[in-house]
């Protein structure tokens, strides 16, 4: 699709953290294996990750949420432009200040890497039976490589924190998977 390649190449030039693609292909996979197809996803940047999923099945719904105004419209223009309006619900706003009553198969944590914990806590409830969340960048190492500054050390430590957390979880069963920049798979037990 052009649309894809169209994409990553805005992403590149303006440096959107646009899922790698090895974590992509991963999550594409575990997505059909298991008819994950009910979706949440915090953190939709210009829709490349929420257009990628609903791709995959014709019964793929993605409900995503992001807070940028910028990244909202480039995200409904994508959005549009891949004719998925009827399948990508966009909601604009701090994924903190949004309640959602449905459930989903699958939470994709993409939002800010210091926030992983509470997006976790605050969207748990919103799992299905046998669902699974899992969070992108875990491994940071997009950040690292860049950096080595007082804010980039607070959030490694941040994120073996919540590597900590979900190690610790008795209702969910933490799997880690060393790809790309790395994924936390928590599937509920
Ligand atoms: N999932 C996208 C990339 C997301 S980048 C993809 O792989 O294609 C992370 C995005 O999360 C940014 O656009 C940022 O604005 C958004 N974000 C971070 N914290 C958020 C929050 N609390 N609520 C909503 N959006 C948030
Ligand atoms: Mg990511």
């Amino acid at each position: 699709m052009e649309l894809i390649k169209e994409m990553e190449d805005y992403a590149l030039h303006n440096h959107v953290p646009i899922i790698r693609k090895s974590n992509l292909d991963y999550l594409i996979n575990l997505i059909r294996e298991n008819k994950y197809y009910n979706i949440l996803e915090i953190g939709s940047a210009i829709a490349y990750s929420a257009i990628n999923m609903a791709l995959i099945s014709e019964e793929v719904r993605v409900t995503t949420i992001e807070r940028n105004t910028d990244m909202i419209n480039k995200a409904k223009e994508n959005i549009e432009k891949a004719r998925l309006t009827e399948r990508i619900i966009l909601i604009k706003g701090d994924a903190f200040e949004i309640e959602l009553n449905d459930k989903y198969d699958l939470i994709f944590i993409d939002g800010a890497k210091a926030q992983y914990k509470r997006f976790f806590s605050k969207f748990k409830g919103n799992l299905k039976d046998r669902g699974v969340i899992v969070s992108d960048n875990v491994n940071l190492l997009d950040l690292q490589r860049i950096t080595n500054s007082k804010r980039s050390k607070r959030l490694v430590t941040k994120m073996d924190e919540y590597k900590e957390f979900l190690k610790g979880l008795e209702d969910f069963e933490t799997e880690f998977i060393d790809i790309g920049d790395g994924f936390a798979i928590s599937k509920l037990k």
